[in-house]
């Protein structure tokens, strides 16, 4: 779910490529937008953090389109910036998270499921397009595994509604926006650990060359 989707291995930059990749960029970036205004509007914080998600892909796939072609220094750049952002987003929800334990409003949970399932079909959408670009079984197996890692916090949204509208309790909502929520902060710390390793290795290349 998590930072997860990393695209290492950009090569082709050919017209059918960048469109499919725009198309993957879109709907990542509409999904953002209406889970996270979902998650506002339903008071559902596990929708806010599924939401992260998104916003990463986005990061991912926008970055993975910009920095094709650039130097190792400038694509760890950007992997820093978006490990930072994106910590940054982890830590807003997991306040606003701690918040709302002392609200204890239950959210909306029709909206949760219906957004959940949205989210859902996204997911499925990025991986059918973007399944025809991977060649060799180690990229094939990372869209997999990062795509099953999605749909897993997807259907953790879902669960979580249903458990709300059976119990009238917050408690399954923040359970699980504090779990997409420490994941999340999980995989920026990798991203921030691996663009920090990318410079450190280039600095040394460049000195000895
Ligand atoms: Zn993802």
């Amino acid at each position: 779910m998590s930072g997860c989707c990393e695209n290492k291995t950009f090569d082709g930059a050919s017209p059918a490529y960048r469109r499919a990749l725009l198309a993957v960029i879109a709907i990542n970036a509409v999904m953002f937008v209406v889970e996270m205004s979902a998650g506002m509007i339903s008071g559902s914080q596990a929708l806010k953090a599924d939401a992260l998600d998104f916003a990463g892909d986005t990061a991912t796939y926008a970055l993975s389109l910009m920095v094709i072609g650039a130097s190792v220094r400038t694509r760890a750049y950007a992997s820093l910036f978006k490990g930072a952002s994106l910590a940054l987003i982890a830590m807003a929800v997991l306040g606003m998270t701690a918040l709302r334990v002392l609200d204890g409003s239950p959210p909306e949970a029709s909206t949760m499921g219906i957004v959940g399932f949205m989210a859902l079909a996204a997911n499925a959408a990025s991986v059918v397009i973007l399944l025809r670009w991977r060649d060799g079984d180690s990229n094939v197996r990372s869209v997999w595994l990062c795509s099953r890692n999605d749909a897993i916090g997807n259907v953790g949204v879902i669960l979580a509604g249903g458990l709300v509208a059976l119990t009238g309790s917050a408690w399954p909502d923040l359970v699980v926006a504090i779990l997409l929520a420490s994941l999340f902060l999980k995989s920026a710390s990798a991203i921030t650990l691996q663009a920090t390793h990318e410079l450190k290795a280039d600095r040394e290349f460049q000195a000895q060359h």
